[in-house]
């Protein structure tokens, strides 16, 4: 998106003193970081950070036990109703999360729908949409993932990466502004890795998404982001631009993260 200027728009994400409680584990404390619109935001670190609890948190799988979360200038905790701020309803909640798609690390496919199934579902019920758009939708979204053969297969017939590109199309059927990817390509078999790679580079250089990805795949993360942050222990110890932060991490936690992953 080189037309876009990221540093001006009002933030597409914004986490304001958020924390996340499990029990007496305090997995996020006081986080507050901001996405732009069509920002490529990767986030890395060791395994037990928080990362994927932030995502969960975006995608209401989650409620946060302070703090407050807002996409696209809505808050997912708050809305106004009369000109006065309330607590949200379940519909706001639903607007709100309208507007995100998330791909999980073991795809999550419908496995008793069809492709096409599991592509017209949430349009046709969510967004109200017609089944013939939503076909033609799904039609359109199967070619640009490359599996317009199989949109009468069950998921079960596909092979790990094929699966992965129907919830990658499943996602984008929903025309969200923000994609969450989580750790898309660690269930897959080395060799089906690249191809999901890439075709999420294509998808984040045609398109204006948002994106919010945890990666363990470094070489993904540095020429897919604009930002990178470092997470440890719940906080972001290191948050810039991939260039710096891959080639000279200024935290020795990044340094020694890097070290061992790369
Ligand atoms: P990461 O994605 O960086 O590996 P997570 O966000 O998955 O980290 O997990 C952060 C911490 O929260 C870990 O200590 C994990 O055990 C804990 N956690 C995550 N989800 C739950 C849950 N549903 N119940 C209890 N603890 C959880």
């Amino acid at each position: 998106m080189p037309s876009l200027d990221k540093t001006v728009a009002e933030p597409m994400i914004v986490f304001d003193g958020v924390e996340k409680r499990f029990g007496d584990n305090v997995v996020l404390s006081e986080l507050s970081f901001t996405v732009a619109p069509g920002e490529h935001v990767c986030l890395i670190g060791p395994s037990g950070s928080g990362k994927t609890t932030i995502l969960r948190l975006l995608m209401t799988l989650e409620k946060c036990d302070g703090g407050t979360i807002s996409v696209a200038g809505q808050s997912l905790s708050h809305m106004t109703h009369n000109g006065r701020r309330v607590p949200a309803d379940e519909k706001h909640v639903r607007d709100v999360r309208k507007r995100i798609g998330m791909v999980f690390q073991q795809f999550n496919l419908f496995p008793n729908m069809t492709v096409r199934g599991n592509l017209i579902e949430a349009p046709t019920r969510v967004l109200g949409m017609s089944k013939d758009e939503a076909n033609a939708r799904a039609t359109e979204l199967l070619d640009l993932v490359g599996l317009g053969d199989r949109i009468d297969s069950h998921p079960t017939q596909l092979s790990g990466g094929q699966q992965q590109r129907v919830a990658i199309a499943r996602a984008l059927a929903m025309r969200p502004d923000v994609l969450l990817l989580d750790e898309v390509t660690s269930a897959l078999d080395p060799e089906l890795v690249a191809g999901v790679l890439k075709l999420l580079r294509d998808i984040g250089s045609s398109t204006d998404i948002t994106f919010l990805c945890v990666t363990h795949e470094m070489g993904f993360a540095r020429d897919f982001s604009d930002r990178v942050m470092m997470f440890d222990g719940g906080r972001v110890i290191e948050d810039a631009a991939p260039e710096k932060l891959f080639t000279a991490p200024e935290h020795e936690r990044t340094q020694a993260f890097l070290h061992a992953v790369v």
